[in-house]
């Protein structure tokens, strides 16, 4: 489903992210975690080209995401496929970033009416489903203002699904939220897992990370210093010092 060769992105002359290659089949669940400032965010941004790359390809269903060099520079190709890729690519926040003065559907048929050209009866039946899928349909009709932390993420993920993404990216989904919260939300991304949904989710919940990865990855200086299963990634990983010493830190 998505290929990422050799992916460079440099801010002025710090390397957010170094060389990273990364193969996702569909509905595999890889868990990126890592530092703060390791580079992962940048790397989701990449894949959903919220941010250009230096250098590296971004292929997605084996299509190149269009990527030319001028000049020395990646320059994008197709303005065009973006679009496309990143109406198939759903992404949430650690910010729920929904639009404030819109109900909790009216955000989850915006997408859908405005990007997908979908009729607002159709995009309101899909809006509604992925709400009951996330357990929000009772807060339909609710702005975000009234809504506590763990609604307004679950709300923005099903706003996201409304446009059914092929691939979905977390970043930290949980990080913004007291902890009381984080179950309510780490229940609906878990739903989704098996349902099949491919994703890569960032996220310093390792009983999570547990729980839903296929693999996990650990991020530092803007590469993957170690990636491996769950189980034999804390376990056998760990004679490295400084994945160690994360992991002590964070569990
Ligand atoms: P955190 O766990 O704190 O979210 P992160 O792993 O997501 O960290 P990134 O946000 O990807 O890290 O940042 C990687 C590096 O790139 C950091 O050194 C950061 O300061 C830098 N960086 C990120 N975005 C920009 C930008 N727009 N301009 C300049 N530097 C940036
Ligand atoms: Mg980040």
């Amino acid at each position: 489903l998505l290929e990422l060769k050799n992916i460079v992105k440099t801010f002025g002359t710090h390397r957010a992210v170094d060389n990273i290659d990364l193969t996702m089949q569909a509905g595999e669940k890889t868990v990126i975690i890592g530092p703060s400032g390791s580079g992962k965010s940048t790397l989701l941004r990449a894949i959903n080209i919220l941010e250009t790359i230096d250098s590296g390809s971004i292929l997605f269903e084996g299509n190149d995401v269009g990527y030319r060099q001028v000049k020395g520079k990646q320059v994008l190709d197709k303005p065009k496929n973006i679009c496309k890729l990143r109406t198939q690519i759903g992404m949430v926040f650690q910010h729920f970033n929904l639009f404030p003065h819109m109900t909790v559907i009216e955000n989850a048929m915006e997408g859908q009416v405005t990007v997908l050209g979908i009729p607002k009866a159709e995009a309101r039946a899909v809006a509604m489903s992925m709400l009951e899928k996330v357990g929000m349909s009772s807060f339909a009709d609710r702005f975000p203002a009234s809504l506590s932390g763990g609604q307004k993420q679950r709300a923005a993920i099903a706003r996201a699904l409304s446009m059914k993404p092929k691939l979905m990216l977390f970043d930290e989904p949980t990080s913004a939220l007291d902890p009381e919260l984080v179950g309510e939300v780490f229940a609906a991304i878990k739903q989704l897992a098996d349902d099949g949904m491919t994703m890569i989710i960032v996220t310093h919940n390792m009983g999570f990370a547990r729980e839903v990865a296929d693999h996990v990855v650990f991020m530092e200086n803007g590469s993957f210093l170690a990636k491996g299963a769950p189980d034999d990634f804390f376990s056998k990983q760990c004679e490295d010092p400084r994945i160690q010493s994360f992991i002590d830190r964070i569990f």
